[in-house]
């Protein structure tokens, strides 16, 4: 059993941390929100009154929380309380360059930090299967195995600070990408008469197969079931993409690297939740593209 810190008790951190507790670990929880708290005494976890607090004597500290400026506050409050030597998982999505200094900052006070950011959703979170992309020392990464293995289906050590959140903003940003690609297809098929099953058919089994049509399609009724059978209920929101796909179009530009279906991306989802589509799922951007008149 290991005394654990968990930081952010929101839609993920929040069954993150029971996933924790199940396995017999001791966490002590912090939120800035009383509900949060409520429901982490509920589960059996500590409830702390401060990040401090929390964090004072943990051997592993997990932060979830919702941007790179949160977690840079959060990561000052947690550095000078935390012994040497402890590993801290930021499991946040968060830009590279904030990822990147609280590494230093942690780095510095002789803490083992890990920036890694998941992929799986609330479900995955829920069922302790999410995918860990993670960047950070060697050391940092061995250490923290044990503990993501219990909220995680699946780990990829991506090389060293900042290399998680890397991986994960490239990997939503060609997500992005393909839905809106996917759901072209779609909507031009059946402006052309093609049913969507026909068109299913031939896609799914031809070069233009992908996870976006293949396994997540955006047509109802096509394909393994999907947001689009359920009325475009995330799954993924939209809210969530546009954010992803902030981060990848402001580490494009730090970096000097043209991203120009990442940019057209950022902007048709942001047109889609002025549209209504914000709380639904991104794939229901297919909606918007068959309403919105060409130009
Ligand atoms: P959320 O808003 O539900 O939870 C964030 C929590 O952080 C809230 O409970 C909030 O009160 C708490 N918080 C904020 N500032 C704090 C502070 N200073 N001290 C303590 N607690 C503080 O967000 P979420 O959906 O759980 O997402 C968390 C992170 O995971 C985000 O970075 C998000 O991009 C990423 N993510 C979310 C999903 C998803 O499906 N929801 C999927 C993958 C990644």
């Amino acid at each position: 059993m290991s005394r654990i810190a968990f930081i952010g008790l929101g839609n993920m951190g929040l069954p993150m941390a029971i996933n924790l507790k199940k396995a017999g670990h001791d966490v002590h929880a912090f939120d800035m929100v009383a509900e949060a708290m409520e429901k982490a005494s509920d589960a059996g976890m500590v409830a702390a009154s401060s990040v401090t607090e929390a964090v004072t004597d943990a051997e592993i500290i997990v932060t979830m929380l919702p941007n790179g400026s949160i977690v840079l506050k959060v990561f000052e409050e947690i550095v000078p309380a935390a012994d040497k030597g402890t590993v801290l998982i930021d499991c946040s999505t968060i830009d590279v360059e904030s990822a990147r200094k609280a590494h230093e900052m942690a780095s510095k006070a002789g803490l083992l930090p890990l920036d890694a950011p998941v992929s799986g959703g609330t479900g995955g979170a829920s069922a302790g299967t999410l995918t860990f992309m993670v960047g950070g020392s060697q050391e940092a990464f061995e250490k923290a195995t044990p503990v993501l293995d219990i909220m995680g289906g699946k780990l990829v050590h991506c090389g060293e600070g900042g290399a998680g959140q890397a991986a994960k903003i490239c990997n939503n940003m060609l997500l992005g990408i393909s839905m809106i690609g996917a759901c072209e297809a779609f909507a031009l098929a059946e402006k052309l008469g093609l049913p969507a099953q026909s068109a299913f058919d031939v896609i799914s089994t031809s070069s233009g197969f992908c996870w976006s049509v293949n396994k997540y399609c955006p047509v109802p009724g096509i394909g393994p079931e999907s947001p689009a059978d359920n009325d475009y209920k995330p799954g993924f929101a939209a809210d969530l993409m546009v954010k992803d796909l902030g981060l990848s179009q402001q580490a494009a530009e730090n970096a000097g690297q043209m991203t120009p279906m990442g940019e057209y991306a950022l902007k048709l989802y942001q047109t889609f939740l002025e549209e209504g589509g914000s709380g639904k799922d991104f794939s229901g951007i297919i909606e918007y593209l068959k309403s919105a008149d060409r130009k």
